[in-house]
């Protein structure tokens, strides 16, 4: 029987690597699960919500409708407590420039060099989204709350990773292992609460779902 399929809809190679081995470390192993390379093209859309719930559902009914495929799709970001929640939805392209991690993390750093230690809290949020092409939708939030440093320490991860300190750690989001951030991070918290919604989407595909988590 063809395996169930499931589309992870984004672009950032990086962000791709963390919810596959989400995905793979809560159980869902009888499942193909398809990036974008795998499929053939379609335009990107603008990232236009003020919400990440609503980047999230945008970016997983337009990779839906265009492959027809169960897909699931993110939209995560940075909100600093001094910043009134900036640069939020805006953080991948806080500099400018989509995508320019290094130079949105210099510009953030800068923008806190006044701030003191204490009033330098921040969370990364995450919101996932699960399109079915026949109509099903789900989206969910996770957060992960820290402290920003004033020098970047680490090489794991990617954009703000090297200046997040989670709480109870000493050490930044990218000086702690893959599987150690998944564990605790925003993204890892919100695609587990979406697992119950994929689960029951990928058995309506009428496929093997051996290798999924039970149903609790
Ligand atoms: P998106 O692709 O619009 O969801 O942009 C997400 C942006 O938020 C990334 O480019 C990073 O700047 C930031 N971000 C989201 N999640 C993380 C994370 O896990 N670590 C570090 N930065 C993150």
């Amino acid at each position: 029987m063809t395996p169930a399929q499931v589309l992870l809809a984004t672009r950032n190679d990086k962000k791709l690597l963390e919810l596959r081995r989400i995905l793979v470390s809560s159980g869902v192993s009888g499942v193909q699960v398809l990036g974008l390379d795998d499929v053939s093209p379609f335009p990107q859309i603008p990232e236009t919500s003020a919400t990440f719930e609503g980047n999230a559902l945008a970016k997983a009914r337009d990779a839906a409708a265009a492959t027809g495929l169960a897909t699931v799709a993110d939209d995560s970001g940075l909100e600093v407590d001094a910043l009134n929640g900036m640069p939020g939805v805006l953080s991948a392209r806080w500099a400018g420039r989509h995508g320019d991690d290094a130079a949105n993390l210099r510009l953030l750093l800068d923008q806190l060099a006044d701030v003191p230690d204490d009033r330098r809290g921040a969370a990364f949020v995450c919101a996932a989204a699960l399109v079915v092409p026949s109509g099903t939708q789900a989206v969910v939030r996770g957060h992960w709350r820290g402290m920003l440093t004033r020098t970047a320490r680490g090489s794991n991860g990617f954009g703000y990773d090297p200046i997040f300190v989670p709480d109870g750690d000493w050490r930044t989001s990218a000086e702690l292992d893959p599987t150690e951030k998944d564990a605790v991070s925003h993204r890892g918290r919100a695609l587990r609460a979406l697992l119950p919604a994929l689960r029951e989407c990928l058995s309506s595909q009428l496929l093997p779902t051996e290798g999924l988590p039970p149903q609790p």
